[in-house]
């Protein structure tokens, strides 16, 4: 039997075990995909004996997509100029690190046919998730990014790490208050939150956004997909915003795991198969402030 895991640090809600191994056993693979919490103190071990357990590969969410790089063979050439990594593969004996964060994303824009060429964004967080965004927008010919983050210096870190790659392009920090967030939301026409603030049962917390200044001309992205309509996404809707959930880039991303894993092919079946829990997360996303 093939074995998968997703590491992370709390884990209680994650919606991709249960996406994969109804994806193996549809398609009758004899694998199985397990949620593995790991504390900080035991990440990097961990990851030096699953091999060995017979792992092949696992999915690294928070707070690990940046600290795994350091327990690495190989990290793809996309993954390390994002600085994250959230795919690893066990191949000859090492092994590799991959970013599917960034193409999960731009699908997800695709599959709501927005183009980010040209456009401003603000994205709120500067972590793995934040990172593999900012990638995605300004390789598909984004103008520019404002980075706004709880530890500015942090902000500043991902602005500088960027500019270099695509230059003519800005990536500017920002402080994480209203003022200066609101000083921006008429320049930007895509607002994206990479924190997980909002995760967990309920309508949950709220990064601090003037909502008053967001409008039908915004679209507001939230990584989060549980719940599926966070208070982010409620109150954006409010305002005549267009809003979309974490559900599709969440399917999309773990497609693209699948397909470091097994080869081209089973990304596109599981893409099917989860094709209804995607629509009904998606048909979700706002619905509370109707
Ligand atoms: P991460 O590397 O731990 O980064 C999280 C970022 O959010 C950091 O900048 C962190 O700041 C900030 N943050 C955390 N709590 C905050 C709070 N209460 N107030 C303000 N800022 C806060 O995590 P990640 O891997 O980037 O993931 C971020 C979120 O995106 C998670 O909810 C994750 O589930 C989601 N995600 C979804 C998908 C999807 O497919 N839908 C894919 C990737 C990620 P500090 O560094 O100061 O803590």
């Amino acid at each position: 039997m093939k074995l998968f895991g997703l590491l992370g640090f709390p884990l209680k809600r994650s919606a991709s075990p249960a996406l994969m191994n109804s994806l193996f056993s549809a398609v009758k693979q004899d694998a199985v995909y397990l949620s593995l919490p790991t504390p900080p103190p035991n990440f990097l071990a961990l990851i030096k004996t699953m091999h060995s357990q017979g792992f092949q590969g696992a999915n690294i969410t928070v707070p690990y997509k940046r600290k795994v790089l350091r327990a690495l063979d190989f990290i793809s050439q996309e993954a390390r100029a994002i600085g994250a990594v959230n795919v690893l593969a066990w191949r000859g004996g090492r092994v590799e690190g991959h970013n599917t964060d960034a193409d999960g994303f731009l699908s997800a824009l695709k599959n709501e046919k927005i183009d980010p060429k040209g456009r401003r964004a603000l994205v709120l967080g500067a972590g793995g998730a934040a990172r593999a965004v900012i990638f995605a927008l300004l390789s598909a010919g984004a103008r520019g990014v404002f980075v706004s983050a709880r530890r500015l210096a942090q902000a500043a870190a991902v602005g500088r790490q960027f500019v270099p790659l695509f230059p003519g392009h800005f990536a500017a920090p920002l402080p994480w208050d209203r003022d200066a967030l609101g000083g921006v939301l008429k320049e930007v026409s895509l607002v994206i939150n990479a924190t997980p603030i909002g995760m967990g049962a309920g309508p949950g917390s709220c990064p601090p956004l003037p909502f008053e200044r967001l409008g039908p001309g915004h679209w507001v992205f939230d990584l989060v997909y549980d719940p599926p309509d966070t208070r982010l996404l409620m109150r954006a809707h409010r305002r005549g915003a267009r809003v979309v959930n974490g559900a599709s880039m969440l399917a999309y991303q773990a497609a693209k795991s699948l397909d470091i894993w097994f080869g081209k092919g089973l990304g596109e079946q599981a893409l099917l198969l989860w094709k209804p829990w995607v629509r009904a997360a998606a048909r979700r996303a706002g619905r509370n402030s109707r």
